[in-house]
């Protein structure tokens, strides 16, 4: 049975640290992590969650694009676990687009990201994935793989001008789209 997790907030130490390479993927304590995760992301209406969050410090992280009440207009995907994650090309194309992140709550910042990803991972069945990953899902793995090496959206942020509280967002942003 899937568990909701507690996620931990900005200020813990954990989500400071690299996390360790996962070695044992059938195992059933990392088989549980990941429902757990799935369910957590679900029910806090992320879009992705990082193993550090619930305080695992794993190189591990779930993309569970769907449209929510904090991203309305996010494309639907089945929840994806990605283990292990390397990014081994991408787009020499920036964008800037909003993040935020159940850690920190509260806070939506203008991120760059590269528009497109070329990465590789492990799924839950232990079979390497080799996938391109464009705008708002690309942008989903990038935050999520920072998480991997205790690297938070705000650290990305070029200018603190680019940082606004998630009521104003929702008047200023969600509201005008
Ligand atoms: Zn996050």
């Amino acid at each position: 049975m899937a568990e909701l997790t507690p996620i931990i907030q900005l200020g813990n130490p954990i989500l400071r640290q690299k996390a360790a390479w996962v070695e044992s993927i059938h195992d059933e304590s990392v088989q549980k992590l990941i429902d757990d995760l799935i369910a957590t992301v679900a029910q806090a209406n992320g879009v992705g969650i990082a193993a550090p969050q619930v305080a695992n410090s794993c190189r591990l992280f779930i993309v569970a694009s769907r449209p929510n009440p904090r991203y309305p207009n996010a494309p639907e995907m089945e929840p994806t676990a990605m283990i292990n994650p390397r990014i081994v090309d991408h787009s020499t194309e920036v964008v800037k687009g909003w993040e935020g992140c159940l850690s920190v709550p509260g806070i939506r910042g203008l991120v760059p990201r590269y528009q497109a990803i070329e990465v590789e991972y492990t799924d839950r069945q232990g079979k390497l994935q080799r996938q391109e990953l464009t705008d708002f899902v690309a942008r989903i793995f990038q935050h999520e793989y920072d998480h991997l090496d205790g690297i938070v959206f705000v650290d990305r942020l070029e200018n603190t001008l680019d940082m606004i509280t998630e009521q104003e967002y929702q008047n200023q942003v969600v509201n005008n789209t």
